[in-house]
């Protein structure tokens, strides 16, 4: 990737989205095509990829919504071919989708719902990679952009197997910039706090029946409770987010490697 320069300009990047259905995938898509980046948004909801999709088109970029499981590899493998026969080689991967857990503990976490979770957070963000670097090794320039949370560096903001999820993703990232480094490639993660999108719904129409009403657990339910804990005092906005991943993809971020971009209000500070 060039560094001549320190601008977040996007242009002529190709960047494949996950989770761009909706909530900060979205937003990432459409603050990256805005920057001038070709972008395929993939969601297990394919209305709602081919939705964001249009929204770029209708704003004169370029995009494809493609739906993908990005828990299947064969969904996985697919959606990035098609990506890049369609818009080009692949600059940018943003592994996004991610679900809630219910806010269980291990007492009360039922493996079925473990294994989904971590599957959906963490294993899809695996298999991305993976499947980014088909793209990208070869070319010897990629720019690898994960999405953790507050939850992966704390023992709080989920239950625990989101909080398991995350911290792999960090991991994960870490392990992979190291390796990585030398051939182009940097691999970063953000670690957002709150925000307003509709996880909880998701995550709890997802997973099924049988767990309790996500909507009344965890922290920051109320804006009392984000007061007590973020120090800013108020949820962060997809905007927020989407402009960090913006900025680790683009030409300024050139010699961040491994980190992970902490974007919550101060939570992490206290
Ligand atoms: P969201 O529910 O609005 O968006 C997540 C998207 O991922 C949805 O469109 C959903 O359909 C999609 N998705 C879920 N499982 C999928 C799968 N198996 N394959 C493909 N797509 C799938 O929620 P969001 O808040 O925008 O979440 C985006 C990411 O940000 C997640 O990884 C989440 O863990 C992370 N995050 C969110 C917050 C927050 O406060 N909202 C905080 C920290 C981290």
């Amino acid at each position: 990737m060039p560094t001549d320069s320190a601008s977040t300009s996007l242009d002529r990047r190709v960047a494949i989205v996950t989770g761009a259905g909706s909530g900060i995938g979205r937003e990432i898509a459409l603050m990256m095509a805005a920057s001038g980046a070709a972008v395929a948004a993939l969601d297990i909801d394919g209305q709602a990829a081919l939705q964001t999709a249009a929204l770029i088109g209708d704003a004169g970029g370029r995009a494809l919504g493609l739906r993908a499981d990005v828990s299947q590899e064969a969904d996985i493998d697919e959606a990035v071919g098609t990506a890049v026969a369609t818009l080009g080689p692949l600059d940018i991967m943003v592994n996004n989708a991610g679900i809630l857990d219910g806010y269980l503990d291990v007492h009360e976490m039922d493996p079925a719902v473990w294994r989904r979770v971590i599957d959906i957070d963490l294993t899809s963000v695996f298999l991305g990679c993976r499947r980014a670097l088909r793209e990208m090794l070869p070319r010897g320039r990629g720019r690898i952009i994960n999405m953790a949370s507050v939850a992966g560096l704390n023992g709080t903001g989920g239950g625990v197997a989101y909080i398991a999820a995350k911290h792999g993703v960090i991991g994960l990232t870490r392990q992979m910039a190291v390796v990585y480094g030398n051939r182009g490639i940097t691999v970063n993660a953000v670690c957002p706090g709150v925000i307003p999108t509709g996880l909880r719904h998701h995550s709890q129409e997802l997973l099924g029946p049988g767990l309790p009403d996500f909507a009344r657990r965890g922290v920051a339910v109320n804006d009392d409770q984000v007061r007590a804990l973020v120090p800013a005092g108020v949820r962060g906005s997809v905007q927020d987010i989407a402009a960090s991943v913006c900025f680790l993809a683009g030409d300024g971020a050139g010699y961040i490697n491994g980190h992970s971009l902490v974007v919550d209000g101060g939570w992490r500070a206290r």
